[in-house]
């Protein structure tokens, strides 16, 4: 070796150890870096598991009627993409089956088999909610197949903890498109709600060998999962949502390297160049609307929240409030944020811009987490809007089946968007127990929402027990180490007037959430409020029971378009419109239908300036005066809450000058 190889070995050695070190210290080397690790922040409220909160009143009713509905019956309405289809075990993709698995889908590059995850995403966002909503009705029999899926599930588990859909010639080698973390995220978020129903430490065993296999072969801040030759991603772009599990883990096991993981993540999500609008530089560059797939935006928002959590960097903090900014501008009324499915650098609109059921779920998740880290109640308004309006607004009122895309103001649920049937494939304006044709995504998630919201009705905060989102329930759960059951009897939103009854003997607070929109509102016992919360401070004695009567107040409201709507409480209020229906397929399981409805007279309004005064005897149904649009003659008007309706108008433009 001459004296300038020697040379040349020795720079290259001090690169090294240079990269190393400067690795292993991140911080030294990149002192700006939005992904240094500062002081890791907690979290402020504390959830409860999922088996402390048991839904009551018209939740328990509908979780109920999904259970006997499309929740229950899915892997009998789809089997080919369940039952048939193993792909967590038997059928995981390799290279060897490609060949036949593939010529379906067109020119086959060596790469293509491990873009089929879809069945994964399918199968387990569907038993997430299936099996959170058994878990929450105690349902036996359910709970008893569930049993059964989950010994199945384990038994995939390899011996070095890999769960997951890939065999070992595709697994964690990937340069393009692929459904490895995605698929993981979606079974594990239901082994989590498994472990809380039954704490089984070999649940949980599995879980954490399974997460600390994607550590082995993912090391924190020394690989690239979200790298891809090529920049649109679906599955691996909706891998990021692993920071669901690993955030989870962290939180029942202490374990710092959990949440540390999501950091990892976020900032390599963040340098992959993919087609994400959540990415840390595009989030903070303003002038970038939100666009693309609208589902990944909505849910990447806890992915963030979780980055920032687990750094403390200020610079994260910056780019999670310029998120929330920017999901403002794509939040219709009712609370959605649009996405058809693609959000597509184009603001919210009532009428012109849909939103998919996924999407709902998804962010209102989202701001359960920032609930739950922030203790901020502005979130919760949030997510309430979007359960009470627009979620309950997309599904069926009576038939067993939802919309899988929907917009405020929907004329037509004949196929496209409003009555637009150019493209004769679009079937997502309609409704339907699975909509296979477009893909298995929204059912499953129509599924998760009511569970999720039920779950996050209470949670904990040091000493006190935090009422923060509202609707009847019943929490049983230990505060300072002694036995709490409280009972919330109310029909809210429906009604405002709300009692707990509070089963205990000890001393705690107990934290009522007061609802963004009240502005009156009277307790039966003494309180004090407190950041928006109803405090009270007792000596919890045998039963007692405080009464709380928010006084809802109909309210004009203007959305982001500056069009005009009305709300009652926490109810968005909708003129109905009567709607033929046509039945467009009857499934082989009896009760099951897909619909498509038009309008028997299509009438549309202008605001008026008239005020919106309730119905006399019966306390959801009110009237106003609006102008017909095409007469241009004033009528009266009937106004119920939207999400008990079908075809619809929310929003009322004011009259052109
Ligand atoms: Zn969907």
């Amino acid at each position: 070796m001459s004296t300038i190889d020697k040379m040349k070995k020795s720079f290259f050695l001090v690169l090294t150890i240079l990269a190393v070190t400067g690795c292993t210290n991140r911080n030294s080397v990149k002192t700006n870096s939005p992904f240094n690790k500062i002081e890791a922040i907690e979290e402020k409220y504390q959830p409860l598991p999922l088996t402390e909160v048991k839904p009551q009143g018209w939740i328990n009713e509908q979780i109920r009627k999904n259970l006997d509905g499309f929740v229950g019956r899915l892997d009998t309405l789809v089997p080919q993409l369940i039952r048939d289809d193993k792909i967590y075990g038997e059928s995981r993709l390799t290279k060897k089956v490609k060949n036949k698995e593939v010529g379906a889908l067109g020119d086959a590059g060596d790469w293509q088999v491990q873009f089929l995850w879809w069945n994964s995403e399918t199968q387990s966002n569907w038993r997430d909610g299936y099996l959170r909503s058994a878990i929450l009705l105690n349902d036996k029999q359910h709970l008893s197949n569930l049993q059964k899926y989950v010994d199945y599930i384990l038994s995939t588990q390899d011996k070095d903890g890999y769960l997951g859909i890939y065999d070992k010639d595709l697994r964690y080698r990937f340069d393009n498109e692929n459904g490895e973390l995605w698929a993981k995220a979606t079974l594990l978020r239901g082994l989590l709600a498994w472990y809380e129903q039954t704490k089984d430490q070999k649940i949980l065993s599995a879980i954490e060998r399974a997460a600390q296999n994607v550590i082995d072969n993912y090391p924190a801040f020394h690989s690239h999962p979200f790298y891809s030759k090529q920049p649109n991603v679906g599955g691996t772009s909706h891998g990021l949502m692993i920071t669901d599990v690993f955030e989870n883990l962290f939180r029942i096991t202490g374990k710092e390297t959990y949440r540390e993981y999501c950091l990892f993540l976020y900032q390599d999500f963040s340098e992959q160049e993919l087609n994400e609008s959540a990415q840390y530089k595009k989030l903070m560059n303003d002038t970038l609307l939100l666009s693309s797939h609208g589902v990944h935006v909505y849910e990447h928002l806890r992915s963030v929240a979780a980055a920032y959590y687990a750094s403390g960097n200020p610079q994260l903090k910056i780019a999670l409030d310029k998120f929330l900014n920017k999901i403002n501008d794509e939040t219709t009324a009712s609370g959605a944020g649009v996405g058809d499915e693609w959000i597509g650098g184009k603001k919210a609109d009532a009428t012109k811009r849909g939103y998919e059921y996924c999407s709902l779920q998804e962010l209102m998740h989202s701001y359960l987490e920032l609930l739950l880290k922030t203790g901020n109640n502005a979130f919760a308004d949030q997510a309430e809007t979007i359960f009470f309006n627009a979620a309950q607004g997309a599904r069926h009122p009576s038939e067993s089946c939802i919309a899988y895309l929907k917009s405020d103001n929907s004329y037509y649920m004949t196929g496209g968007l409003n009555g637009d049937n150019s493209n004769k494939k679009q079937t997502r304006y309609t409704y339907s127990p699975v909509h296979q044709e477009a893909a298995v995504c929204c059912v499953p998630n129509a599924g998760r929402i009511a569970p999720y919201y039920v779950q996050h009705m209470w949670m904990k905060h040091n000493q006190s027990l935090v009422a923060s989102l509202l609707g009847p329930c019943v929490v049983t759960t230990t505060v300072n180490s002694h036995r709490v059951t409280i009972t919330e009897k109310t029909n809210y939103p429906f009604e405002n007037t709300i009692e707990f009854v509070v089963s205990a003997d000890s001393e705690f607070d107990l934290k009522i959430r007061k609802p963004g929109w009240v502005t009156k509102f009277s307790v039966d016992t003494e309180y004090i409020e407190e950041d928006g919360y109803v405090v009270i401070r007792k000596n919890w004695k045998g039963s007692q029971s405080v009464k709380i009567n928010f006084i809802p107040e109909i309210v004009e409201r203007k959305d982001i378009n500056h069009e005009n709507y009305f709300t009652y409480g926490a109810l968005v209020l909708a003129s109905p419109l009567a709607a033929r229906e046509e039945k467009t397929k009857t499934f082989a399981i009896p009760g099951f239908y897909n619909f498509k409805y038009s309008p028997k007279h299509l009438k549309t309004y202008w605001y008026a300036g008239y005020p919106v005064v309730a119905v006399q005897n019966n306390p959801l149904i009110f009237k106003t005066i609006l102008l017909n649009d095409s007469t241009h003659q004033k009528e009266t008007v009937e106004l119920v809450p939207m999400g008990n309706t079908i075809l619809r108008q929310v929003t009322f433009k004011d009259p052109p000058h």
